[in-house]
């Protein structure tokens, strides 16, 4: 039972959240419609209006109410890129469907005032207040203009005081209500403003959180959730997973004989060379000071080794401000093999003293860890 209503609500609705708020909110035109038409075929049987008019009106304003419900549904606005509710064109439509009920239905016509404001009302979630004032005058100036053709055409079932006073009520209504809803849309403008800048916000403290700010690469915390889920997906899919620890080899020579801020442009430099030479899918991350942890999915050791040994060679060719263009860039790297999600940090370890052993053979090298087992 729940599931067929579900399906139900999104046949008529739609699924997307927006589009069904959209669409259930120009569904809610129709109450009001159908009261219309129920008022017009009271005046019809009180002999007020032939039945062909009211025929007429209910043909054109419910085909008018299923060319906008499908207008809404099939999302026309969003693609055509005006405004998706397509709230300013239903408002003049119902602003004209109550106008020219108020000329048709004679005695009847007080019970339509109340709509007028009514209508307004649509226009404050989607509507600028430009839009929406001019809405408002457009419905002022429509029964202004319908009351004095009413008063002018028949002064005894429509004595022009009456429609005055009427009026005057109706466009005092409509302004009051105008100005509240230029009030909720400059609340619903800071609103929107306050909620975009709370998304930038977020979005820098989450860039802080996990972004090294000198390299732009992943800090050790978010290079740790990386590699935890790099190791998850490779064992679901039974591929290889490696680690690499890289640690520029001499680093403390850069600063110590070219200054800080040239070993901060070698940091950078060593980055970008290392994130271009890399595939998509794998990842580099500033371990700390100059070491840096790679995280190659899908890739056997060998793979890994040559892919260092890569890195190694263009790493080589660097020539950095600051520092003499003879001077090499290099460094020492360890690989290991993850061998799944319980093997994280061990796996670290040993890809840290395969490096170890690497600074220990003469640096600008790459070795392997040792097996687990056989350490
Ligand atoms: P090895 O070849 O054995 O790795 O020697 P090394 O000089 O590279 O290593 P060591 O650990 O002696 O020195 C690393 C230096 O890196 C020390 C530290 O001040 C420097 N360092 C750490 N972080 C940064 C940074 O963000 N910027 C700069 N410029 N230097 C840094
Ligand atoms: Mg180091
Ligand atoms: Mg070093």
């Amino acid at each position: 039972m729940a599931r067929r209503q579900v399906s139900w609500s999104a046949l008529v609705l739609g699924t997307s959240h927006g589009r069904r708020t959209r669409v259930s909110q120009s569904l809610l035109a129709m109450p009001p419609l159908l009261l219309i038409h129920a008022l017009l075929v009271l005046a019809w049987r009180q002999g007020v209006l032939p039945g062909a008019t009211v025929a007429w009106y209910v043909a054109v304003t419910l085909v008018g109410c299923v060319a906008f419900y499908a207008a809404v549904r099939s999302g026309l606005g969003e693609r055509a890129r005006v405004e998706p509710s397509l709230s300013a064109p239903q408002m003049v439509f119902a602003m004209l469907c109550t106008a020219s009920a108020y000329a048709l239905c004679g005695p009847y016509r007080s019970a339509l005032l109340c709509l007028m404001p009514l209508i307004l009302c649509f226009g404050i979630f989607a509507l600028e207040s430009r839009a929406s004032r001019a809405l408002a005058n457009f419905g002022i100036v429509l029964m202004g203009g319908v009351m004095a053709a009413l008063a002018a055409e028949s002064p005894q079932s429509h004595p022009a005081l009456v429609e005055a006073a009427s009026w005057a009520f109706l466009a005092t209504s409509m302004t009051m209500m105008q100005v509240l809803s230029d009030r909720l849309s400059r609340l619903r403008s800071r609103l929107t403003r306050q909620k975009n800048e709370l998304s930038q916000a977020l979005e820098r403290i989450r860039l802080l959180a996990t972004r090294d700010t000198l390299t732009g690469l992943l800090n050790r915390r978010a290079a740790m959730d990386e590699l935890r889920r790099a190791a998850g997906q490779a064992a679901r899919h039974e591929r290889p997973l490696v680690v690499a620890l890289v640690d520029l080899d001499r680093f403390k020579q850069i600063n110590d004989g070219h200054g800080h801020q040239t070993g901060d442009r070698v940091l950078q430099a060593f980055a970008d060379v290392a994130q271009r030479e890399l595939r998509a899918e794998d990842c580099v991350s500033r371990w700390g000071g100059e070491e840096f942890l790679f995280i190659l999915p899908d890739t056997s050791e060998d793979e890994a080794c040559a892919c260092l040994e890569r890195v190694l060679a263009v790493c080589a060719e660097i020539i950095v401000d600051g520092l003499p263009t003879n001077w090499r860039i290099g460094f020492s790297a360890g690989v290991a093999r993850c061998l799944g999600p319980a093997d994280l940090e061990p796996a670290i370890e040993r890809a840290d003293r395969a490096m170890y052993r690497a600074k220990l053979a003469g640096r600008g090298r790459i070795h392997r860890a040792q097996p687990p087992e056989t350490r």
